[in-house]
């Protein structure tokens, strides 16, 4: 294979979407499994849908989840500058010459003129059967074609489309895929104000900066046909294509939004977006308390599958495996539920000091104070229980507070009267107990009186965590510490005595 060199080519309109994130790690595989490059450019030529922000949040998201790209705007490289917006000038010395090779020629039909035409027909193109009817240096005389340039006002420059050919290219996802071009729009290359669009700038970065595979979402695949069509009339290689499926809403119907984060309660964006008003702020996935190892995995298998059962596959194990064919063509539908399964598993794997600097902010905000190692000590004995980072801190508050509610429930079918004053008694015992003899300040005592452990684990894992959902007990409790240990089953046998007594 020649030198692989694929690009990232999303266009900063605001958050980027997981389906560009998808996008992204695809092009990262591909390009890892070749020795390959993997370039970040920005398409941001259209400046009225251009969003402040857009590309650092790009940026942000592929260093979050680890697709670092070894060109970039950031970086640089001996491509660039990868900005389109930067490279304004190289595009219009390439629709000169598309027009001088008889490919591409002026339009001069005002919005207005075009818009009274779809209206009159849904259905209308510009295109091989319609453009001699419209007001172009094709159909016009070369007198009033220079008048026309000469007053400047409404000239766009349109890819000339041929007449009855089929374009045909082959697709790395899709197979042999054809367009009959008399069906093909003449689209605008170059805009009025001297701008290229999407499909001019698009083709000449890529033939620039020596692209050889565009792997890229569906959603282009109507576009390819023209990019085939320029690349042939200026002589180039095209490089090779592959359309990645759709990614659909979690009902399996239709292409899944933005929106459907905000419907569903799950984020569809990598990271929050905050936009001034709250209709167009998303929550992301780091936000949620995702890991982006597990998002990464859960994202690659949305669309890809290695060839076996295997689905816990990080990035290194990923890149030998992973090739095009293996993508399917039909959409993949987003499962919420897969993307919590696979964190959960991340998150057990996962480095507690990690998962401890992860939750600090949050155990910050609601105002206690752990140090590192109390946190990291939290994250050992909670993470098997949660599906997101967040969980380790709502379903472990009780190592940060005393629980200012009990199950009642449980404490009446479980509590003895006659055990009160053993069970202060093992307050008491607790009081001076170190982490190494909480074990046997509590089960110790219940052997040494002959007592039913059955009888007093379930009541002081209620007086330590209000309920019975939590970890090893004698490890939260050594955690805790035996003082505040002894202070929770205090404190809660009052509260067990009034719930009997009510
Ligand atoms: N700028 C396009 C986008 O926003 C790039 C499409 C392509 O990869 O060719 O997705």
């Amino acid at each position: 294979m020649t030198d692989v060199r694929v690009r990232f080519a999303p266009s900063p309109t605001g958050a980027l979407h997981i389906g560009g994130v998808r996008t992204a790690l695809y092009n990262y595989l591909f390009a890892k499994k070749h020795q390959g490059t993997f370039i970040l450019r920005i398409e941001d030529t259209d400046q009225t849908r251009y969003v402040e922000g857009a590309e650092q949040y790009i940026a942000e998201a592929l260093h979050w989840i680890g697709f670092e790209p070894e060109e970039s705007p950031l970086k640089g490289g001996n491509y660039g500058p990868y900005r389109q917006s930067e490279r304004k000038d190289i595009y219009k010395q390439y629709a000169d010459q598309l027009i001088e090779l008889g490919h591409a020629y002026y339009a001069f039909d005002t919005p207005d003129e075009l818009d009274t035409l779809r209206k009159q027909d849904p259905e209308f193109k510009y295109g091989v059967k319609t453009r001699n009817s419209l007001k172009n240096s094709l159909s016009l005389s070369p007198d009033e074609v220079q008048r026309l340039l000469a007053q400047g006002e409404h000239i766009t420059v349109r890819l000339k489309i041929p007449a009855d050919e089929i374009i045909e290219f082959t697709d790395h996802i899709r197979g042999h895929v054809s367009f009959d071009s008399n069906e093909l729009d003449d689209k605008v290359i170059l805009k009025g104000d001297g701008m290229p669009t999407y499909h001019l700038a698009n083709i000449v970065d890529d033939h620039l900066m020596k692209i050889s595979h565009v792997i890229r979402g569906e959603e282009w695949l109507s576009s390819t046909p023209h990019h085939v069509i320029m690349y042939r009339s200026f002589g180039w290689q095209a490089p090779e294509f592959a359309h990645l499926p759709l990614i659909l809403k979690p009902t399996g119907q239709g292409k899944l939004s933005k929106r459907d984060g905000a419907k569903f309660g799950f984020p569809v964006f990598p990271l929050s977006w905050i936009a001034e008003n709250e209709e167009d702020s998303f929550i992301g996935f780091r936000e949620d308390g995702y890991l982006p190892e597990a998002l990464g995995n859960f994202l690659a298998l949305l669309g890809w599958s290695p060839g076996d059962d295997e689905e816990i596959l990080d990035i290194e194990t990923m890149i030998p495996r992973f090739s095009l064919d293996k993508i399917v063509k039909s959409g993949a539908r987003f499962d919420i539920d897969k993307a919590l399964w696979f964190n959960q598993q991340y998150i057990i794997k996962a480095d507690n000091h990690r998962l401890a600097s992860l939750i600090s902010k949050q155990v910050a905000t609601l105002g206690y104070q752990a140090d590192a190692a109390y946190l990291s000590e939290v994250c050992r004995l909670m993470k098997e229980r949660v599906h997101r980072t967040h969980e380790i801190v709502s379903k472990g508050m009780f190592f940060f507070s005393a629980p200012t509610t009990y199950d009642d429930a449980t404490i009446i079918k479980k509590y003895k009267a006659e055990n009160k004053q053993h069970l202060l008694n093992i307050a008491d015992q607790l009081m001076t107990a170190d982490q190494a003899s909480i074990e046997s300040a509590v089960k110790g005592y219940v052997q040494d009186n002959q007592l039913k452990l059955g009888e007093f684990m379930p009541i002081i894992r209620i007086a330590i965590s209000g309920n019975m959902q939590g970890p090893d007990l004698i490890e939260s409790m050594a955690l805790l510490g035996g003082k505040e240990s002894a202070q929770r089953i205090k404190t809660a046998v009052d509260h067990f005595e009034k719930v009997i007594h009510a």
